[in-house]
């Protein structure tokens, strides 16, 4: 049984999947700071395409924190409400938007420190804003990430926390942000969670998948 994958090995990994998907970005529709910063909030356990259908109506009428604290919480339910948590995630866009003007006149801090501190944010989403908004190198380990990753051997972790530093020490820094979507894009298209699909899947033919080299399926 293969307990790890080799530094070269990884280096592998991470070169097939840059192959795979050039030019990877996010998934989720914005056009401003304020907007990823809505739109990753509200895509907890949720999938980008629902998101996208929420922002197409939301945004329209409230991109910014103050024409978002206008609406009632009624109101903005209405438009999230045909997602997951939308009464949880309502409660929180209000409460960061009116921090955002308090705190920060109106505008997404860039550091994870006051990312942090607004309400419904936590470590995953304050990376992606870093990374995506303001091209400050993270890692954000969401569902995928954490399962793909710990799958092929680039991380080694039982929490997303420990694997966001494996990451950090496999991969360069300047490929933090496209590594991430790298991996995220392999976990939809791919490695999905029930059903990865080894047999069309290049790191199995490679013989660059710790899970697979072990006889996952
Ligand atoms: S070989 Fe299978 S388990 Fe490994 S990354 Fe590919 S699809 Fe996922």
């Amino acid at each position: 049984m293969r307990k790890r994958l080799t530094k070269k090995e990884k280096g592998s990994v991470l070169e097939i999947l840059s192959n795979l998907y050039p030019n990877p970005k996010t998934e989720l529709n914005w056009n401003s700071e304020y907007e990823l910063l809505v739109a990753v909030m509200l895509s907890a356990q949720t999938t980008d395409v629902a998101v996208n259908k929420v922002t197409a109506a939301l945004f329209p009428l409230a991109n910014t924190p103050e024409a978002m604290i206008q609406l009632t919480q009624a109101e903005v339910e209405s438009h999230v409400r045909r997602i997951g948590l939308f009464r949880n995630k309502t409660k929180n866009l209000l409460a960061m938007s009116h921090l955002l003007i308090e705190r920060h006149e109106g505008c997404v801090p860039n550091t994870r420190e006051e990312l942090e501190a607004l309400p419904g944010v936590g470590r995953k989403t304050a990376n992606v804003v870093l990374s995506n908004a303001f091209e400050i190198p993270a890692i954000a380990v969401d569902t995928h990430v954490f399962r793909v990753s710990n799958r092929i051997g680039l991380a080694q972790a039982t929490n997303v926390r420990k694997t966001e530093e494996d990451l950090m020490k496999v991969i360069p820094k300047s490929d933090w942000k496209d590594a991430h979507h790298w991996i995220i894009y392999h976990g939809r298209r791919v490695c999905m969670a029930r059903k990865p699909d080894c047999a069309n899947c290049p790191l199995s033919g490679e013989k660059l998948c710790l899970a697979h080299l072990n006889k996952f399926q």
